[in-house]
């Protein structure tokens, strides 16, 4: 297995909605926030090559919503999805596999792309496969209230129409012999994490379970999860498992590490190291 990272730039969420009921003061300690309350995020998405699949994980923001859209968020930095698999070599019809842990705007955005000459929606990776699952699916294309900003029509509808959709088993789904998937519910309905054989390693793509390292203490859940307390258990448990098997975690949005690994002490699991995945 080759795996790579994939940066898609960075974006500014509210500190308030990324920690949920911690105060302020707690989480500005490790999330500086700007004038407006606002906290910086990475989008970094992964690649995988193996069994003949080139595999991405997730896709960042795209780039076909409007200036007012774009406005809310903030977006910085030099990285594109585009430059990024340029980097490495891999063209848009290289991807056979489009993973999508879920279908949140800022995981899935760059799924759809705005065909220049037609002016009508069309799948970035026109040979992939798109992954989802049943149950997210339902969920997302009938949004609650609460979810509504964050599933947008756009990114969704033309996947389905493009034929190009295809559904993970739950609740033992599994890509490929060494790209196996976990399923959450806390965050939103069945969120998909990747959890690799790598090297020796056990990797975990922790999406939307584990935004950052700032967020490795228990009670610090995004206000943003639909169901916090099963989110405090499915973390509890994960990172548990974490501490005593010594995964590598992959981390999507912390604004500054790639991975990082977990330690438990007298006052439960801890930061232990962070560190790139080319040094793995
Ligand atoms: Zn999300």
């Amino acid at each position: 297995m080759e795996l790579y990272t994939i940066n898609t730039g960075f974006f500014k969420l509210d500190g308030g909605a990324m920690f949920g009921v911690v105060p302020k003061k707690l989480w500005s300690r490790t999330s500086p926030s700007d004038e407006n309350n606002l906290c910086t995020w990475a989008m970094r998405c992964l690649l995988v090559i193996e069994d003949g699949k080139t595999i991405l994980i997730d896709n960042g923001i795209g780039n076909k919503q409007d200036a007012k859209f774009f406005g809310h968020y903030h977006l910085h930095g030099n990285d594109s999805l585009e430059g990024s698999l340029q980097k490495i070599g891999v063209s848009n019809k290289d991807i056979t596999d489009n993973f999508l842990t879920h279908l949140h705007f800022d995981h899935c955005g760059g799924s759809i792309q705005i065909d220049s000459s037609t002016q009508k929606f069309t799948t970035t990776f026109p040979y992939a496969t798109y992954w989802s699952n049943k149950d997210h699916w339902e969920w997302a294309i009938q949004p609650n209230d609460r979810e509504k900003a964050s599933f947008l029509k756009e990114n969704i509808l033309p996947i389905y129409e493009s034929g190009q959709l295809d559904f993970i088993d739950v609740p033992n789904g599994k890509l490929t012999s060494n790209f196996e998937v976990l399923f959450m519910d806390g965050h939103t309905e069945k969120q998909m994490i990747p959890k690799l054989r790598y090297k020796n390693h056990t990797l975990v793509f922790a999406a939307d379970l584990l935004p950052s390292v700032s967020h490795i203490p228990i009670p610090y859940v995004m206000g943003y999860d639909v169901r916090p307390l099963i989110t405090l258990n499915e973390k509890k448990t994960f990172l548990e498992e974490a501490a005593l098997n010594n995964y590598v975690i992959f981390l999507e949005h912390d604004p500054s590490y790639e991975c990082c690994t977990v330690k438990m002490t007298e006052k439960g699991v801890v930061l232990d190291q962070t560190f790139s995945l080319n040094e793995l």
